[in-house]
């Protein structure tokens, strides 16, 4: 199968040579017609352009599922671990934003709301040490 952008490229060329021909023509249909083939095309490539944008996001999603699925980490003691690690990650940013931030040790005065803070989402976990 050729692939979306390069069917473009192809469709545009195509484009080009029709348009030089109604040109010639001199028929005002045509011309209409040939913008609005135009007019479609640039919207055939801009779609085309989102879908390769948003294919790599999901093959890097994809990825970081693998990487548990593979058992590069794992989740226990409600948080994601290296395999065979000791540094607890955020559980909510690796679930939404697939990163890995590790939690950090909360201030005493604020125990009470857990032992372990993440912070880039600034919530608190419970974490047996
Ligand atoms: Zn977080």
């Amino acid at each position: 199968m050729t692939e979306l952008p390069v069917a473009i490229g192809i469709l545009i060329d195509t484009y080009k040579k029709v348009k030089a021909l109604a040109d010639k023509a001199d028929n005002i249909e045509l011309k209409n017609h040939i913008l609005e083939m135009n007019e479609q095309l640039l919207n055939a490539k801009e779609a085309a352009l989102e879908l390769r944008e948003e294919n790599t996001n999901l093959k890097e999603e994809n990825r970081k599922l693998k990487a548990v699925q593979d058992g590069e980490l794992e989740f226990r003691n409600n948080a994601y671990y290296d395999k065979g690690g000791n540094i607890p990650y955020c559980p909510g940013c690796y679930a939404s934003k697939n990163i890995k931030v590790p939690l950090v040790d909360m201030e005493r005065e604020f125990i009470n709301f857990g032992n372990k803070k993440c912070s880039v989402c600034k919530i608190s976990y419970s974490i047996d040490n």
